[in-house]
């Protein structure tokens, strides 16, 4: 029997300096229903970062190890360090009826999409290409060199728009976080996503009528 209460996932992706992780940090504030997918990684952490809640930080043996166990739902290598969604956390808040958020890249967004046809592949679009290079400065925890790669990978990452299916202009967080809020909404209400729900519960409430 189909879970009617399992919840939706939507994966948020897009260049970076486009600003997802505060976007889906400030709708994380504002929907405590939303459940963000804590990845894996074999990066070192930032300044501030902490295991567990930004990432699960972890040695590159400890993350083939993983691999090798099938723990992914998908993992990718981005700017030369490995990235992995963990497969049973996501099932388990999805099953328990939570909306689940993947902020991954756009290789991981399209291995989700093989195998999740109805998640939700949302595209956070900078409002301009100097605006991004602006942003990616000012985050300021960047090499001069990994600055410039990630500007390059960042035009060229803009051409996947078209597989996703949604794109949001960040030109203000909050209005980006009403537009998601909106698509989540929408998404929830998709016939194709609800109707063995809505004639489930006719079937029902018509066999309650008549037998009870
Ligand atoms: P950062 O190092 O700036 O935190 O993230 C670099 C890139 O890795 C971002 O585009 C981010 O969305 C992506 N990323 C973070 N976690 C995952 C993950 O679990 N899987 C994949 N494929 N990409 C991820």
């Amino acid at each position: 029997m189909k879970n009617h209460n399992r919840g939706v996932l939507i994966v948020i992706s897009g260049p970076s300096g486009a600003g997802k992780g505060t976007i889906c940090k400030a709708l994380l504030e504002k929907n405590p229903n939303l459940f963000i997918s804590v990845s894996a990684t074999t990066r070192k952490p930032r300044l501030g970062e902490e295991d567990g809640v930004n990432y699960y930080f972890l040695t590159k043996e400890e993350f083939l190890d993983r691999i090798a166990s099938d723990d992914f739902l998908e993992f990718a290598e981005v700017y030369g360090n490995y990235y992995g969604t963990p497969k049973s956390t996501v099932e388990e808040m999805l099953e328990k009826g939570w909306d689940v958020i993947l902020e991954i890249d756009i290789q991981g967004a399209l291995r989700v999409k093989e195998n999740a046809k109805d998640g939700v592949f949302i595209f956070i679009l900078p409002p301009s290409m100097e605006e991004l290079k602006q942003r990616i400065i000012k985050r300021g925890s960047e090499t001069q060199e990994s600055l410039m790669t990630r500007f390059k990978a960042a035009y060229q990452e803009i051409n996947y728009v078209s597989k996703y299916n949604y794109a949001v202009v960040n030109d203000t967080v909050g209005e980006a976080v009403r537009k998601i809020e909106s698509i989540i909404q929408a998404e929830k209400c998709r016939v194709d996503r609800i109707k063995e729900k809505i004639l489930d519960s006719k079937e029902g409430l018509i066999h309650e009528q008549l037998y009870d």
